[in-house]
């Protein structure tokens, strides 16, 4: 996916600018012989950034959203595709899955989650460290059609080997090779991931997130952040530390999880029933708490506590990789989604929480997780379907919900996955 640049966003935002807007009209408008690229119809619109739902119409043109209106004329377009009344949200992003195959352990090809995660926008969470990050920036990245950036793990290699542990031997954290990653890779690396639980760190204590920390300052780079994986550490008290040490703006990845430490202790942010005082520290510091659901990391006990005691997540993420998605919980992002709306959140929060939010943390591409006008042209198109359903979460915990969301398509910069098919198909 190439990524304009500044002078080129500017050049086209004044090229919207300068063109007539209806007042109230949600259209830019169109010369004599000019058409829309493609015009979604009937779509049931919830766009949290703007506070919009309702049906509307949605045009694009060279790859931006050129028109939300409740109606736009067919043949103001080259092509019509019809949502059927289906929900139309901004282009779904995933902060958290695993999208280097041939690179990474765990990796699968971002185009082949589109049908099950209706993403547009992924985020691949450590899988390539300081030596390949290059090759999933060469050779991975342009070779799909889904967005992507990533977090470089501090560990050098990334996740090639799991599932034998990336830091088991302390030398892989490398400060100075991770942030020059950081630097280098600027407009697609969002910072620093580190994997924290007992399981993957041994008796490293704090150290690889000092580390992790380390290069996102050295990098020099504006913003960047670490994305802090946890689970079970070795000792209730590590987890206090680790919190206090994470940053505003800093992620807290799998936030709910309750897996175990490896003497079986549960050295979770919620201990005994109690959120510990230095999660909430976090969460009211500015820390963004992301679920991360994954093979293991989503705990609804640690979720409903966490949540009551005044730990609402910020950011809803998947962790899907090639062994969490054959999993029960089956962490694909609107199922992932489905899961919080049965624990009583709205659909308006449930998808702030994959578009606007997340774009936000990512602070790269403008108006990325917005359906406003010039916005990158990114939409999923999912059904809402009532009936009971029952979830399991990664310990198998059990909860009932009335409705769940499925996919049911996608458009990148303009250009659905499928039909109606762009001629020429040329996307950038
Ligand atoms: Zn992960």
């Amino acid at each position: 996916m190439r990524h304009p640049d500044r002078r080129e966003f500017l050049r086209c935002s004044a090229a919207l600018a300068g063109s007539v807007l209806l007042p109230g009209a949600g259209r830019a408008a169109l010369g004599p012989d000019e058409k829309y690229d493609l015009l979604l119809r009937n779509a049931d619109v919830l766009d949290p950034s703007q506070g919009l739902r309702g049906r509307r119409d949605i045009a694009m043109r060279f790859g931006r959203i050129a028109a939300v209106a409740p109606s736009v004329a067919p043949d103001s377009a080259q092509r019509v595709m019809d949502a059927g009344g289906k929900l139309v949200t901004p282009g779904l992003i995933d902060l958290h899955a695993h999208t280097y195959p041939f690179g990474s352990g765990i990796g699968i090809p971002a185009d082949e989650l589109v049908a099950h995660q209706c993403t547009t926008t992924v985020v691949s969470a450590g899988d390539a460290g300081a030596n390949n990050i290059a090759a999933w920036r060469r050779f991975i990245v342009p070779g799909g059609r889904t967005r992507q950036y990533a977090f470089v793990h501090i560990a050098l290699a990334g996740l090639a080997g799991f599932p034998v542990p990336e830091l088991y031997n302390i030398d892989y954290a490398q400060v100075d090779a991770t942030a020059r990653a950081v630097a280098e890779n600027a407009d697609i690396v969002l910072g620093v991931k580190v994997r924290m639980s007992e399981n993957v760190i041994a008796r490293h204590g704090a150290e690889p997130l000092r580390r992790a920390i380390a290069a996102c300052e050295r990098s020099g780079v504006a913003g960047v952040k670490v994305m802090m994986h946890i689970g079970g550490v070795s000792d209730r008290a590590l987890m206090s530390t680790l919190l206090d040490m994470l940053r505003p703006g800093d992620i807290l990845t799998h936030c709910y999880s309750g897996a175990p430490n490896n003497a079986g202790d549960g050295t979770n942010i919620v201990q005994d029933g109690k959120l510990l005082p230095a999660a909430l520290a976090a969460k009211q510091r500015g820390v963004v708490f992301d679920i991360g659901h994954g093979g293991g990391s989503f705990d609804y006990t640690i979720a409903e506590a966490a949540i009551a005691q005044g730990c609402v997540m910020d950011t809803i993420s998947s962790d899907v990789h090639v062994y969490s998605a054959n999993t029960p919980g089956m962490p694909y992002l609107p199922w992932v989604m489905s899961k919080f709306l049965a624990m009583g959140h709205s659909l308006e929060q449930v998808v702030a929480m994959v578009t606007q939010v997340p774009a936000r943390v990512i602070g790269r591409e403008p108006k990325l997780g917005t359906l406003q006008l010039g916005a990158p042209a990114d939409l999923s198109l999912l059904e809402v379907v009532e009936g009971p359903v029952g979830f399991v979460d990664s310990r198998n915990n059990r909860r009932d919900g009335k409705v769940h969301l499925r996919p049911a398509g996608n458009i990148v910069s303009g250009v659905a996955f499928g039909r109606p098919y762009q001629a020429p198909f040329s996307v950038h």
